[in-house]
This record gives C-alpha cells, structure tokens and sequence, in this order.
C-alpha cells in the first residue's frame, strides 16, 4: 500500500500544506498543495493537485475553523478523499529555529519538544506556530512520527567566526549569533545543482533567495559558509515588509528620541518597512514594477543595491565568485529584477544573457561570462519531504 508524508508550514494565521506520495522507487510525488489562511479572521482553503488544477476551494466561518488543530482536521479528510486507500506515514514540519546546535532534522519526541520550546525566544513570531501545528497533529494521532526541519540548520556549517556579532563573548555563549534563515531552500538548492547545473556545483555560489522575505547565501562546494540573514529574519537585504540590515543605533534613537515602545518598534520593522515603506504603495514586487510612481522606482533601485552590496560582501567571503542563482517568488519569476541585478554586478564578471533571462533559464549568462547567472527553483516543502522520508526509513 503506497504511504504519504504531510508537509506543514505553520504561520500565525495560515497553515501550508502539501501531501507527498512516496512511490515504489522512493521517489517523491506531490499530490495536494495548499493553504488555509485567514485563520482567526475569515478562514479558507485553496488547494491544487501535482500538475497545478485545483482541487479544492472552501471557506468557514470562525465558529468552524478557528485554529491550527481545526483547520488540520480540515487538510486530514482533504488527505483522505485525495489519497484513497494509502496511509499517512508521517508528517514534515518546517520549524524556523533549530538553535545554536541542530545541524540536521530531528525526530520529534517529547524530550524534543521541550528543547523547541527553549528557542520560541528565538524566534516569538514564528516558533510557537510552528509547535503548535506539531502539538496539533499528537492531539489527533499521538503515534504518528513527525519531523522537525529547521530553517536554520543548514548554516550551522558556517565557522564561529563568521556567526559571532561584535558583543562582548557571553553573549555569543547566551545564543545571541548569526543564525541564518531559509536554510531549507539553500538547502534544496545546493541539492539540485549538481543535475542542474553541475560545473557550479562545487564552486563558490551566492544564492538569492528573492521572495517576500529574502535573504543570500554563500556556498561552497554546497555548504554555507555566509548569510545576509542573521540572529533574526530581519536582517540582510530589503525584503516586503522588513528593512533588512541597518544601523542598530536606529533603533535606540526610535526608543529613546522619538518614544517608540518594543511593540511599536517591532510592527514597524517587521510588517511596514522594506519595500513596503518605502514606496508607501504596497510589498508586491509585481506591482511596484508596474507603476509609474517615483516612489516605486526608488524602492526597486534600493532593492537591488542591497542585493549587490551583500553580493560584493559575500564574493568576498568566498574569496571569489563563480555563479550566482536566482531563487523564490522574485527571483524565479521577474526577469526584471534579475537584469538590474545582474548589471549592477557586472564587477563581478557577470554577462547577463538577455535571451534565456527572459525564458527563465536556468542559465542566464553568455557561455563566455567570468561568472555565470542562474535561475533555479527552490522548494522547501520536497526537502522536507526528503528528511522526513529519510529520518522515518522509508
Ligand atoms: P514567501 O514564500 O516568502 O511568501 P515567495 O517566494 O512566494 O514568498 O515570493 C513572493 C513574492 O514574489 C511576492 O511578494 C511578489 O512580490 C513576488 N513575485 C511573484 N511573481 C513575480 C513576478 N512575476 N514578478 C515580480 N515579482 C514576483
């Protein structure tokens, strides 16, 4: 009988998921991928099969979908009436903070479960989401084997000096350090290289990952060994709604000057900031490439001169630069962006070829560029579908 795994990603009011089939040869097959969002407020569903047609769309009221535990009930008999006869063999979670230690996905138990819960401080807007959906799936199958994924893991192979801040030393022993962020997606990515573009592969890389969060990452021969993003998703490069690395004295200038309490600081910097704030028009990159304002154009410039800036950073780190890959919602999808990019780093050695850029790659530079420009992308939910099939043996 064939068995499923189910990814979850846990946000605070949304709960992604995808079912995967794991066919006789191992191999991964997604079936459903979804999300209910709008939890708390005006709770639904969307869901689409493997080949992208949708296959389900629902909505509730707050009485009858109001939680992660409710709205898993809901993706449970979606999983029943999509995958007929097979058994749930275990469920994939994708939990953002791994902590100082965790290099790998671990095996949830509840010993685990007590160490997750010393990094919710870590991680206050994300973490205790994440816990939640694990707790949510032991209320209604205690037996059922789960896996934890952390975001952060892939970077722990980056050297102490490279995750220490300049802080006097206890409080890079009380955890305060350069963590790192989308470690699955880097993750998955240095995984596809050696298929997709296999004369990079065990090259020194920066990868983009440009979406509504965005971070960069440098690797070499398939390890991290920098980051933009750093003891939080805020820093490092603009993103949607956060502003990405800037001058720690801002915020005790917001503190002290201006009157600002912790709640109002942390609003501003994680949801009205960024590109957002910016152009005082919206976070979609979609949109802001579509309008005429200045505001917008500022925006969009500001963007891709972080991304160049932390681009020169990290080249630096790898002590050279042999290709950069473009990855997430920005970086798969807008030729645009990529083009700016790829023109500001012209230092780098990078010749952008505008043909394959505008067909989506994966090679977007000229056969004789220095460095060569790519397009590969990502996907969190298989390579948590990966471990866990690997952790469960099957
Ligand atoms: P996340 O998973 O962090 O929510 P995604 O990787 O899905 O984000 O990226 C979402 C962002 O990608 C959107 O905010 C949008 O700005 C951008 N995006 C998607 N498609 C395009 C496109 N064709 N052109 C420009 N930006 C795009």
């Amino acid at each position: 009988m064939a068995s499923a795994i189910l990814v979850l990603n846990a946000g605070s009011s949304s709960l992604k998921f995808s079912i995967f089939e794991v066919a006789a040869d191992r191999d991964l097959h997604a079936v459903a991928v979804g999300q209910v969002e709008g939890l708390g407020t005006a709770p639904r569903l969307k869901a689409r099969d493997g080949n992208g047609q949708r296959i389900a769309e629902l909505q509730w009221s707050n009485s009858e979908v109001s939680n992660h535990a409710q709205a898993l009930q809901q993706i449970a008999s979606l999983l029943r009436s999509r995958f007929h006869g097979g058994i749930l063999a275990g469920v994939g979670h994708r939990v953002v903070h791994g902590g100082p230690d965790y290099s790998a996905p671990l095996l949830v138990s509840p010993q685990a479960m007590q160490q997750l819960e010393t990094f919710i401080p870590l991680a206050p807007l994300h973490q205790p989401h994440n816990l939640a959906a694990i707790r949510a799936v032991q209320e209604v199958q205690p037996d059922l084997p789960q896996v934890a994924c952390f975001d952060t893991a892939f970077h722990r192979t980056q050297d102490r000096v490279a995750q220490l801040y300049g802080l006097p030393y206890e409080y890079y022993e009380r955890g305060i350090r350069r963590y790192g962020f989308h470690g699955l997606s880097y993750e998955y990515i240095a995984s596809s290289l050696p298929q997709i573009a296999p004369e990079i592969a065990d090259g020194r890389v920066v990868v983009a990952h440009l979406g509504s969060g965005a971070s960069m990452c440098a690797m070499h021969g398939g390890r991290s060994v920098g980051s933009s993003m750093g003891f939080t998703a805020l820093d490092g490069l603009l993103m949607g709604t956060r502003p990405g690395n800037m001058d720690p004295g801002i915020v005790l200038y917001l503190l002290q000057q201006e009157g600002l309490s912790a709640k109002q600081i942390e609003d501003l910097l994680y949801k009205k900031s960024g590109l957002l704030g910016l152009s005082g028009i919206g976070n979609d990159m979609r949109v802001l490439l579509a309008s005429d304002e200045t505001r917008a154009r500022l925006a969009i410039d500001h963007f891709v001169y972080r991304i160049n800036r932390e681009l020169g950073a990290l080249a630096a780190v790898l002590g050279g630069l042999d290709a950069l890959v473009f990855t997430a919602g920005i970086g798969e999808n807008s030729t645009r962006i990529r083009e700016l990019v790829c023109r500001q780093a012209a230092w780098s050695g990078i010749e952008l070829d505008s043909a394959t850029n505008a067909s989506g790659g994966p090679r977007i530079s000229l056969a004789g560029s220095r460095t060569s420009a790519w397009v590969v992308p990502t996907n969190e939910e298989l390579m948590i579908a990966r471990h866990t099939r690997q952790l469960l043996g099957l």
